[in-house]
Protein backbone atom coordinates (compact mmCIF):
# COMPACT_ATOMS: atom_id res chain seq x y z
CA UNK A 1 0.00 0.00 0.00
CA UNK A 2 1.31 3.93 -0.71
CA UNK A 3 2.14 5.13 2.31
CA UNK A 4 1.14 8.82 2.92
CA UNK A 5 3.69 11.29 4.66
CA UNK A 6 3.01 15.18 5.29
CA UNK A 7 4.21 18.51 7.03
CA UNK A 8 2.18 19.97 9.40
CA UNK A 9 2.31 23.99 10.12
CA UNK A 10 1.47 27.43 9.88
CA UNK A 11 2.34 28.86 7.58
CA UNK A 12 2.91 26.16 5.46
CA UNK A 13 2.46 26.94 2.25
CA UNK A 14 5.98 28.08 1.30
CA UNK A 15 7.29 25.18 2.29
CA UNK A 16 9.84 22.68 0.20
CA UNK A 17 9.71 19.37 2.09
CA UNK A 18 6.70 18.24 -0.29
CA UNK A 19 8.97 18.67 -3.49
CA UNK A 20 11.95 17.30 -1.94
CA UNK A 21 10.76 14.01 -0.30
CA UNK A 22 8.23 13.26 -3.31
CA UNK A 23 11.46 13.79 -5.65
CA UNK A 24 12.68 10.81 -3.65
CA UNK A 25 10.19 8.93 -3.66
CA UNK A 26 9.68 9.44 -7.26
CA UNK A 27 12.89 8.63 -8.81
CA UNK A 28 13.94 6.03 -6.14
CA UNK A 29 10.01 4.08 -6.99
CA UNK A 30 9.28 4.09 -3.35
CA UNK A 31 5.66 3.69 -3.13
CA UNK A 32 4.84 6.99 -1.20
CA UNK A 33 3.57 10.23 -1.03
CA UNK A 34 4.00 13.53 0.44
CA UNK A 35 1.70 16.59 1.26
CA UNK A 36 0.73 19.77 3.23
CA UNK A 37 -1.55 20.17 5.90
CA UNK A 38 -1.81 23.83 7.15
CA UNK A 39 -2.85 23.01 10.95
CA UNK A 40 -3.86 26.87 13.66
CA UNK A 41 -4.24 24.23 16.63
CA UNK A 42 -1.37 22.49 17.67
CA UNK A 43 -2.69 20.40 20.09
CA UNK A 44 -4.91 18.99 17.13
CA UNK A 45 -1.58 17.33 15.71
CA UNK A 46 -2.29 14.14 16.90
CA UNK A 47 -5.58 13.24 16.13
CA UNK A 48 -5.13 15.16 12.91
CA UNK A 49 -2.06 12.91 12.10
CA UNK A 50 -3.92 9.58 13.02
CA UNK A 51 -7.07 10.62 11.04
CA UNK A 52 -5.38 11.04 7.75
CA UNK A 53 -3.32 8.03 8.37
CA UNK A 54 0.04 8.87 7.89
CA UNK A 55 2.94 6.99 7.94
CA UNK A 56 4.93 10.08 8.98
CA UNK A 57 5.01 13.60 9.41
CA UNK A 58 7.84 16.86 9.68
CA UNK A 59 6.72 19.81 11.76
CA UNK A 60 7.34 23.11 10.82
CA UNK A 61 6.97 26.46 13.12
CA UNK A 62 5.06 26.99 15.14
CA UNK A 63 4.56 23.47 16.08
CA UNK A 64 7.66 21.54 17.06
CA UNK A 65 6.70 21.98 21.01
CA UNK A 66 3.39 20.30 20.16
CA UNK A 67 4.85 18.06 18.01
CA UNK A 68 7.16 16.92 21.53
CA UNK A 69 3.94 16.48 23.51
CA UNK A 70 1.75 15.12 20.81
CA UNK A 71 4.01 11.95 20.93
CA UNK A 72 3.50 8.60 22.38
CA UNK A 73 7.67 8.67 22.86
CA UNK A 74 10.49 10.31 21.75
CA UNK A 75 13.77 9.22 20.75
CA UNK A 76 17.09 10.45 20.54
CA UNK A 77 18.08 14.15 20.68
CA UNK A 78 14.85 14.80 20.76
CA UNK A 79 14.41 13.55 24.12
CA UNK A 80 16.97 15.83 24.92
CA UNK A 81 15.64 19.29 23.55
CA UNK A 82 11.93 18.73 23.97
CA UNK A 83 11.43 19.75 19.87
CA UNK A 84 10.11 17.14 17.52
CA UNK A 85 10.58 18.17 13.60
CA UNK A 86 9.79 13.97 12.26
CA UNK A 87 7.24 11.92 13.36
CA UNK A 88 6.98 8.20 12.67
CA UNK A 89 3.77 5.68 12.96
CA UNK A 90 5.16 2.68 14.19
CA UNK A 91 2.11 0.59 14.27
CA UNK A 92 -0.15 3.67 15.59
CA UNK A 93 2.41 4.72 18.05
CA UNK A 94 3.89 8.23 17.57
CA UNK A 95 7.43 8.30 17.72
CA UNK A 96 9.13 11.65 17.76
CA UNK A 97 12.70 12.80 16.35
CA UNK A 98 14.60 16.10 15.73
CA UNK A 99 16.80 15.69 12.88
CA UNK A 100 16.88 19.79 12.35
CA UNK A 101 20.31 20.43 14.50
CA UNK A 102 22.58 17.54 12.55
CA UNK A 103 20.97 19.55 9.56
CA UNK A 104 22.44 22.44 10.41
CA UNK A 105 26.06 21.20 11.79
CA UNK A 106 26.10 19.73 8.10
CA UNK A 107 25.09 23.37 6.31
CA UNK A 108 27.82 25.65 8.43
CA UNK A 109 30.72 22.69 7.90
CA UNK A 110 31.86 24.89 4.80
CA UNK A 111 32.28 27.98 7.35
CA UNK A 112 35.10 26.13 8.67
CA UNK A 113 36.40 25.85 12.95
CA UNK A 114 33.21 27.98 14.85
CA UNK A 115 34.02 28.33 18.21
CA UNK A 116 31.78 31.12 18.78
CA UNK A 117 27.96 31.77 17.91
CA UNK A 118 25.63 34.76 18.54
CA UNK A 119 21.77 32.79 18.37
CA UNK A 120 18.73 35.06 17.55
CA UNK A 121 15.49 33.97 18.51
CA UNK A 122 14.36 31.29 21.54
CA UNK A 123 11.76 29.20 19.51
CA UNK A 124 12.05 25.60 19.05
CA UNK A 125 14.84 25.87 16.64
CA UNK A 126 17.05 27.66 18.84
CA UNK A 127 16.66 25.05 21.52
CA UNK A 128 17.83 22.40 19.40
CA UNK A 129 20.56 24.09 17.78
CA UNK A 130 21.77 25.57 20.83
CA UNK A 131 21.81 22.46 22.53
CA UNK A 132 23.52 20.96 19.39
CA UNK A 133 26.13 23.79 20.05
CA UNK A 134 27.01 23.44 23.22
CA UNK A 135 27.35 19.28 23.04
CA UNK A 136 29.89 20.77 20.28
CA UNK A 137 31.88 22.94 22.66
CA UNK A 138 30.81 25.57 20.97
CA UNK A 139 30.39 29.06 22.64
CA UNK A 140 26.95 30.18 22.91
CA UNK A 141 25.16 33.83 23.43
CA UNK A 142 21.20 33.74 22.91
CA UNK A 143 19.68 36.80 22.30
CA UNK A 144 15.71 37.32 22.07
CA UNK A 145 13.40 40.01 21.73
CA UNK A 146 10.89 38.41 25.05
CA UNK A 147 12.11 37.20 28.32
CA UNK A 148 9.90 34.16 28.75
CA UNK A 149 11.51 31.50 26.95
CA UNK A 150 14.91 32.37 28.25
CA UNK A 151 15.27 30.04 31.21
CA UNK A 152 16.06 27.24 29.38
CA UNK A 153 19.08 28.82 27.14
CA UNK A 154 20.30 29.79 30.86
CA UNK A 155 20.54 26.00 31.68
CA UNK A 156 22.15 25.15 28.92
CA UNK A 157 24.93 27.05 29.48
CA UNK A 158 24.21 30.03 26.98
CA UNK A 159 24.79 33.82 27.57
CA UNK A 160 20.93 35.16 27.40
CA UNK A 161 20.06 38.65 26.10
CA UNK A 162 17.15 40.65 25.65
CA UNK A 163 16.80 43.34 23.50
CA UNK A 164 17.42 46.14 26.10
CA UNK A 165 20.34 44.40 27.91
CA UNK A 166 22.32 42.71 24.81
CA UNK A 167 26.06 42.94 25.94
CA UNK A 168 27.83 43.02 22.02
CA UNK A 169 30.74 41.07 21.52
CA UNK A 170 32.56 39.52 18.70
CA UNK A 171 31.13 36.15 16.98
CA UNK A 172 32.26 33.94 14.67
CA UNK A 173 28.85 33.34 13.60
CA UNK A 174 25.35 34.66 13.66
CA UNK A 175 22.36 32.80 13.22
CA UNK A 176 18.83 34.33 12.94
CA UNK A 177 16.24 31.09 14.07
CA UNK A 178 13.34 33.90 14.27
CA UNK A 179 10.39 33.89 12.15
CA UNK A 180 11.07 37.70 11.42
CA UNK A 181 10.72 38.10 7.64
CA UNK A 182 9.03 34.88 6.93
CA UNK A 183 5.84 36.44 6.90
CA UNK A 184 6.35 39.74 7.20
CA UNK A 185 9.66 42.39 6.16
CA UNK A 186 10.70 42.62 9.54
CA UNK A 187 14.40 42.12 10.81
CA UNK A 188 15.23 39.83 13.94
CA UNK A 189 16.14 42.84 16.54
CA UNK A 190 15.62 46.71 15.90
CA UNK A 191 17.70 47.83 12.83
CA UNK A 192 21.21 49.62 15.29
CA UNK A 193 21.34 46.13 17.02
CA UNK A 194 21.34 44.24 13.81
CA UNK A 195 24.04 46.30 12.34
CA UNK A 196 26.29 46.27 15.37
CA UNK A 197 25.71 43.02 15.29
CA UNK A 198 26.76 41.85 11.90
CA UNK A 199 29.88 44.60 12.45
CA UNK A 200 30.77 42.37 14.70
CA UNK A 201 30.30 38.91 12.98
CA UNK A 202 32.59 36.45 10.56
CA UNK A 203 29.33 34.80 8.76
CA UNK A 204 25.54 34.83 9.17
CA UNK A 205 23.24 32.05 8.58
CA UNK A 206 19.49 32.16 8.14
CA UNK A 207 17.04 29.02 9.30
CA UNK A 208 14.48 30.74 6.76
CA UNK A 209 15.34 29.53 3.09
CA UNK A 210 13.48 30.21 -0.52
CA UNK A 211 13.93 34.13 1.03
CA UNK A 212 15.55 37.08 0.72
CA UNK A 213 14.82 38.21 4.29
CA UNK A 214 15.63 42.18 5.17
CA UNK A 215 18.18 40.58 7.90
CA UNK A 216 19.98 38.28 4.78
CA UNK A 217 19.59 41.22 2.37
CA UNK A 218 21.36 43.94 4.86
CA UNK A 219 24.11 40.99 5.72
CA UNK A 220 24.95 40.71 1.70
CA UNK A 221 25.13 44.91 1.32
CA UNK A 222 27.75 44.55 4.05
CA UNK A 223 29.15 41.76 1.74
CA UNK A 224 29.94 39.23 4.79
CA UNK A 225 29.35 35.29 3.82
CA UNK A 226 26.16 34.06 4.36
CA UNK A 227 23.57 31.25 3.68
CA UNK A 228 19.79 30.94 3.76
CA UNK A 229 18.52 27.87 5.32
CA UNK A 230 18.57 25.92 1.84
CA UNK A 231 21.48 23.30 3.31
CA UNK A 232 19.99 23.16 6.67
CA UNK A 233 16.65 22.17 5.02
CA UNK A 234 18.39 19.47 2.92
CA UNK A 235 20.67 18.61 6.09
CA UNK A 236 17.33 17.56 8.12
CA UNK A 237 15.10 16.70 5.11
CA UNK A 238 17.81 14.01 4.42
CA UNK A 239 17.85 12.44 7.86
CA UNK A 240 13.86 12.44 8.26
CA UNK A 241 13.61 10.19 4.97
CA UNK A 242 15.90 7.71 6.31
CA UNK A 243 13.87 7.73 8.91
CA UNK A 244 10.46 7.75 6.68
CA UNK A 245 12.15 4.69 4.49
CA UNK A 246 13.57 3.01 8.13
CA UNK A 247 16.84 3.12 5.72
CA UNK A 248 15.66 1.24 2.87
CA UNK A 249 17.26 3.96 0.89
CA UNK A 250 20.93 4.69 0.27
CA UNK A 251 21.53 7.86 1.70
CA UNK A 252 23.33 9.32 -1.05
CA UNK A 253 20.77 8.40 -3.65
CA UNK A 254 18.00 10.27 -1.14
CA UNK A 255 20.47 13.44 -1.06
CA UNK A 256 20.75 13.25 -5.05
CA UNK A 257 17.10 13.77 -5.53
CA UNK A 258 16.40 15.79 -2.42
CA UNK A 259 18.83 18.15 -4.01
CA UNK A 260 17.48 18.16 -7.82
CA UNK A 261 14.50 19.01 -6.29
CA UNK A 262 15.90 22.85 -5.04
CA UNK A 263 16.13 22.75 -9.34
CA UNK A 264 12.59 22.96 -9.72
P1 LIG B 1 9.08 29.34 16.95
O1 LIG B 1 7.72 29.92 16.67
O2 LIG B 1 9.21 28.22 17.89
O3 LIG B 1 10.03 30.54 17.50
C1 LIG B 1 10.09 31.76 16.86
C2 LIG B 1 11.08 32.69 17.57
O4 LIG B 1 11.18 33.87 16.77
C3 LIG B 1 10.69 33.15 18.96
O5 LIG B 1 11.85 33.23 19.78
C4 LIG B 1 10.10 34.54 18.75
O6 LIG B 1 10.32 35.43 19.82
C5 LIG B 1 10.93 35.01 17.58
N1 LIG B 1 10.24 35.98 16.72
C6 LIG B 1 9.11 35.79 15.99
N2 LIG B 1 8.81 36.89 15.29
C7 LIG B 1 9.76 37.82 15.60
C8 LIG B 1 9.99 39.15 15.20
N3 LIG B 1 9.19 39.78 14.35
N4 LIG B 1 11.09 39.79 15.69
C9 LIG B 1 11.92 39.16 16.54
N5 LIG B 1 11.74 37.90 16.98
C10 LIG B 1 10.68 37.23 16.50
O7 LIG B 1 9.69 29.00 15.50
P2 LIG B 1 10.75 27.87 15.09
O8 LIG B 1 11.90 27.93 16.01
O9 LIG B 1 10.08 26.57 14.86
O10 LIG B 1 11.19 28.37 13.61
C11 LIG B 1 11.87 29.60 13.45
C12 LIG B 1 12.26 29.84 11.98
O11 LIG B 1 13.21 28.88 11.53
C13 LIG B 1 11.10 29.79 11.01
O12 LIG B 1 11.22 30.88 10.14
C14 LIG B 1 11.31 28.48 10.27
O13 LIG B 1 10.80 28.55 8.95
C15 LIG B 1 12.81 28.37 10.26
N6 LIG B 1 13.30 26.98 10.15
C16 LIG B 1 13.99 26.57 9.05
C17 LIG B 1 14.49 25.28 8.93
C18 LIG B 1 15.25 24.87 7.72
O14 LIG B 1 15.37 23.66 7.49
N7 LIG B 1 15.81 25.76 6.98
C19 LIG B 1 14.26 24.27 9.98
C20 LIG B 1 13.58 24.80 11.12
C21 LIG B 1 13.09 26.09 11.18
P3 LIG B 1 9.39 35.44 21.18
O15 LIG B 1 9.97 34.37 22.08
O16 LIG B 1 9.58 36.82 21.72
O17 LIG B 1 7.98 35.15 20.72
Amino acid sequence: MEKLFAIFGDPVAHSRSPLMHNSVFKHLNYKACYTRVHLTDGSKLKETFLALGLSGANITVPHKEAAYAACDEVRGFAKKVGVVNTIINENGHLIGYNTDADGFMFAIKEFGDIKNILVLGAGGTAKALCAKFIDAGIKVTLLNRSQERLAYFRELGCDCFTWENFELKKYDLVVNTTSAGLKDEELPAPSELIEKILDNTSFVADAIYGKATPFLKLTQSKNIICKDGADMLLGQGVLANELFVNHELKTDDIKKYMSKSFEL
